[in-house]
């Protein structure tokens, strides 16, 4: 008998949940962010603050492998957008 009484909590709670997070970009959600310098790889989407760390990093095999993930990545869409320049004339 309870685990009825459970279950509509749970179908109760959730569309909450769900208005939550739809507030998340208003502005005030910026008031626990710190503006910091740093480094920022956006192959890997990683940021260092220090320069060492990011240098570390660019060693690592993960950041090779994306490198050349993202590398394919640009020549695929460059030769597509070539091929679409050439179609549209
Ligand atoms: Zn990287």
């Amino acid at each position: 008998m309870s685990d009825i009484d459970e279950e509509s909590e749970l179908k109760y709670s959730e569309p909450e949940r769900k208005r939550k997070s739809v507030a998340s970009d208003v502005p005030e959600a910026l008031d626990f962010l710190v503006p910091k310098a740093g480094f920022f790889c956006p192959i890997c989407s990683v940021f260092y603050s220090g320069e060492k760390a990011m240098t570390n990093h660019c060693k690592s095999t993960r950041h090779k492998q994306n490198t050349e993930k993202f590398m394919a990545k640009q020549r695929k869409e460059k030769e597509q957008n070539e091929a679409e320049e050439r179609s549209s004339r």
